[in-house]
């Protein structure tokens, strides 16, 4: 597959292969280059664009599974979407062995939440208010986050989570990966984009 032409680790690529994923869609392959190479990118693409495994192929190229601690933070405007996406992660990480993808969503009881990140995480995805209050309390810390992704980022804008992603920003080590992905990229998201992130590339489809 064109997969291949990437430096994705065997695992990897062997599961993308049982998964259907023999070409990479538009937005994959414009960004993929970049993400595994650690820059931050802003990426334009609707849903259906295949943009879910372009930041997950990300995520989990970066994870030392060893290490059991939160290196990666995917932010989403709603319950659905951060279902959808560790739904997605969870697939790609099949044949990386024990990967713990943990979903935070305001709605659902905080104790559980809290009991759930006490037995450790990977990867965390969830919506900015849960993320931003889990913080404040200190039942999770970034300490160890090496990827951010904000995904459908006008959405979350629209839905006033602006506060709580920028809280969640100021704790979020400063030597981290910013992915950042949108349906539209106007003046509201513009000004937050740049002061979060390091020389973006930009990817349109
Ligand atoms: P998304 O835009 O991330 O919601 O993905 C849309 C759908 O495309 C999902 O069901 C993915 O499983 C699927 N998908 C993503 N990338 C590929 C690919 N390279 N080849 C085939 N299917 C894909």
């Amino acid at each position: 597959s064109d997969f291949a032409t990437l430096p994705l680790a065997p695992a990897l690529l062997a599961n993308l292969e049982s998964l259907g994923y023999h070409t990479m869609t538009p937005i994959q392959a414009e960004s993929l280059p970049a993400i595994l190479a650690g820059r931050d990118v802003i990426g334009q693409g609707q849903t259906g664009s295949g943009k879910t495994a372009a930041f997950g192929l990300g995520v989990l190229s970066q994870l030392e599974v060893k290490a059991f601690r939160v290196q990666s933070l995917v932010l989403c405007p709603t319950r659905e979407l951060a279902d959808q996406v560790a739904g997605e992660v969870r697939r790609l990480a099949r044949e990386l062995g024990n990967v713990k993808v943990l979903t935070l969503c305001g709605g659902a009881p905080l104790k559980a939440q809290r009991d759930s990140l006490a037995h450790g995480a990977h990867v965390v995805v969830g919506t900015p208010g849960r993320i931003e209050e889990h913080l404040r309390k200190g039942s999770l810390t970034l300490d160890a986050l090496t990827t951010l992704v904000l995904d459908e980022a006008d959405r979350m804008l629209d839905m006033g989570f602006q506060a709580a992603i920028e809280a969640i920003v100021g704790q979020a080590p400063a030597s981290r990966q910013t992915l950042l992905f949108s349906a539209t990229y106007g003046a509201g998201i513009r000004p937050i984009a740049e002061r979060m992130m390091r020389e973006p590339l930009n990817v349109e489809v």
